[in-house]
């Protein structure tokens, strides 16, 4: 009998692999820093509606081969008392954060709620995906980011807007077009309580512009509500750093279809329907799922993840500004 040994170091594991003439045994000595690397991270879901949902079934499928394969569900947490989530058991938010084999949370519920959530998961030193938008008001999405930075965890916030196949025609069928003025008109049904002003709920819309056309300022702002109705119609004047002007309306009310209407004149052309594109196979929230566990593992280049967090903060400072002007119902900048 033949038997071959070998050690291999690197920094990352240590692997002794024993040949013999039929088979070949391989074991892995990793260190726990690189066990925790490779290991699964357990995840659990907060909030079961249309988002939690998805989020239990993605995990339950992961693409394969991805990254998105690391993650596995443990539970789900909810206000209310339900049964089993497409076989996942409901456990206590105490138990979530005490368990070890816990070390992520997705956090879906309204958005009135995703900052007390997301604090506590946090504190516990618990990575959190985050569906859009993080928090309420800039500020508190500045505070919980410092603390995923001091707790040495993932803060990541799900942005499938962007991961859309007409968004990423549109972002190639203007590269290079040097925009004159434009406009993005969402309409769409009233929203349930608890989704907050529309500049937040509707952060999806602004992040488009945003990552279209660069940073931008608040010029004016203004809010018209029929609460009887449900009826709300957001209108706001951006200005790009061009000095481009850029309008967004936010409307909502019942019978609105959900649309998004576009009218973007450049130098050399104009816009006015978002381009065809075809269906792709990895659902959004699939796509976002595995660029969130590569975050996770540690596969996000650096530079990346700063202008990531960077467009995040700067859209949220700007529905801040947005709220602001809307509710002095001065409307313009210039008078604040
Ligand atoms: P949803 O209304 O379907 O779900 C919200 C969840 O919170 C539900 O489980 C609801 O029952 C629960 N909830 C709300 N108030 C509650 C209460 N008082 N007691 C117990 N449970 C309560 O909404 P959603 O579409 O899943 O959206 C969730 C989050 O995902 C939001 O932040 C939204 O902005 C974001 N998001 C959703 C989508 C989408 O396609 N649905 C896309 C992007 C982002």
């Amino acid at each position: 009998m033949k038997v071959v040994t070998q050690l291999y170091h690197s920094d990352k594991s240590s692997t002794v692999a024993f040949y013999s003439h039929k088979r070949v045994i391989c074991v892995n000595l990793l260190s726990s820093r690189a066990i925790q690397k490779v290991d699964m991270f357990g995840s659990v879901v907060v909030g079961i509606g249309t988002a939690g949902f998805v989020r239990i079934r993605d995990m339950l499928a992961p693409l394969p081969s991805s990254a998105a394969e690391k993650l596995s569900v443990k539970g789900f947490i909810s206000r209310r008392t339900l049964e089993e989530q497409q076989g996942v058991k409901q456990i206590t938010i105490e138990d979530a954060l005490r368990r070890d084999d816990i070390k992520v949370a997705f956090v879906c519920t309204e958005n009135a709620v995703h900052e007390e959530n997301i604090r506590t998961f946090l504190e516990a030193g618990k990575h959190v995906c985050v569906e859009y938008p993080m928090a309420m008001t800039y500020k508190t999405a500045v505070d919980l980011w410092d603390l995923a930075q001091e707790k040495g965890v993932v803060l990541h916030e799900e942005h499938i807007e962007l991961l859309t196949a007409d968004f990423k025609q549109l972002k190639k069928d203007i590269a290079g077009k040097k925009l004159e003025e434009g406009s993005l008109h969402f309409t769409g049904g009233p929203l349930k309580p608890g989704f907050g002003f529309p500049a937040f709920s509707g952060i999806a819309r602004l992040t488009w512009l945003v990552d279209l056309f660069g940073e931008l300022s608040v010029t004016a702002a203004s809010m018209e509500e029929d609460q009887e109705n449900k009826y709300m119609k957001m209108t706001t004047q951006l200005m790009t750093k061009e000095q481009k002007p850029l309008t967004w309306i936010e409307e909502r009310g019942p019978g609105l279809p959900r649309v998004k209407n576009i009218n973007f004149r450049f130098d050399s052309c104009t816009m006015t329907q978002l381009p065809p594109a075809a269906r792709e196979p990895v659902g959004l929230f699939m796509q976002d799922l595995v660029l969130f566990s590569q975050k996770l593992l540690g596969q996000v280049p650096r530079d990346q993840l700063h202008a990531e967090r960077h467009r995040v903060l700067h859209c949220l400072e700007l529905a801040d500004r947005i709220q602001q002007l809307s509710q002095q119902g001065q409307g313009s900048a210039q008078d604040a």
